[in-house]
């Protein structure tokens, strides 16, 4: 066996990973590091000439030291690649956005803000406020239709009542916390998911027409609210009351799947009473399924879209 390069850890085999801590930390070594990413990324392709507004020509820049800017060297043009970003304006450094970022991108089910908070030694409420503009600005989810053999399914959603409460208080916490997530996945490929108002037929449907493509095969449970899908596609339903799971291809496992996955993720990290942040879980959730297949494409997607 050749010996080990302390300096050079290698990845097991068998690791699900794709993109490790050690390999963010070796590609992000520093602010600087994450501040010239963006420089690339956003205004200048090879890391010296960018597009001089002010000259209204390309220009040689150089960096401003100090500063978070480079300087065009014919006419002094300032220009600042956080401009326009989540991280333009927070006081908290670029080096830990990144770090937050591929965070989220690395785990299966979600991470606390509270972990964040440890991590990364900023306060509880400045952790929240990140992982909130992550996954209601990088994470939504896109207009794109489902299409194919697509599975809708819905589920109940409650809220984690707090320690210090006692049954009655946790219930009701629970009652009023409850959120109604309509999802639906295209086998073997993407999924979508929303708070709906109700889970009466209207919303459900107009929803699901707003997903999928009409030439699609959608398949459900017996749910009521479903019934009148076969108007728009073609339908195909399991009922799960009598037993029957698996009917030839007609079945919801996949998108059960994915609930299974959400709900273990919401139950310990969903805290507060507002379905406004429930939607933000669920663009985590729909975004980290939707990039699976490869970790380091799901973070270059969000640094990405961060540089939009
Ligand atoms: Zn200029």
């Amino acid at each position: 066996m050749p010996p080990v390069d302390r300096s050079n850890p290698v990845r097991a085999n068998s690791s699900e990973s794709s993109y490790s801590l050690m390999e963010f930390m070796r590609e992000f070594p520093d602010d600087a590091a994450c501040l010239e990413w963006l420089w690339h990324n956003r205004c200048s392709e090879d890391g010296e000439h960018a597009f001089c507004p002010k000259c209204d020509r390309e220009r040689k820049f150089h960096k401003v030291r100090e500063r978070p800017a480079w300087d065009c060297d014919s006419c002094g043009y300032h220009m600042h690649p956080l401009a326009g970003t989540i991280f333009h304006k927070s006081s908290t450094s670029l080096h830990l956005w990144f770090y937050a970022i591929h965070l989220m991108t690395s785990t299966r089910c979600g991470v606390a803000a509270k972990q964040l908070e440890r991590e990364l030694g900023v306060t509880y409420k400045t952790a929240w406020r990140m992982f909130n503009l992550i996954r209601n600005k990088l994470m939504t989810q896109d207009d794109e239709p489902l299409w194919g053999s697509v599975e809708v399914d819905e589920a109940s959603v409650d809220g984690k009542p707090r320690k210090h409460m006692d049954r009655a208080s946790a219930a009701r916490y629970r009652e009023r916390s409850r959120a109604t997530v309509l999802a639906a996945v295209e086998r073997g490929g993407r999924v979508k998911a929303t708070v709906v108002p109700s889970r009466r037929g209207p919303h459900m449907k107009q929803q699901v027409i707003e997903w999928v493509k009409p030439e699609s095969i959608v398949y459900t449970d017996e749910w009521p609210a479903y019934n009148t899908l076969y108007t728009h596609f073609d339908h195909s339903r399991v009922r799960h009351a009598s037993g029957e799971y698996v009917i030839g291809d007609a079945h919801t496992n996949t998108i059960e799947g994915f609930f299974g996955n959400l709900k273990t993720g919401v139950r310990g990290n969903y805290k507060k009473v507002s379905h406004r942040w429930l939607q933000g879980y669920l663009n985590e959730f729909t975004f980290r399924y939707n990039h699976r297949s490869d970790e380091r494409a799901m973070f270059q997607t969000l640094l990405l879209r961060a540089a939009e």
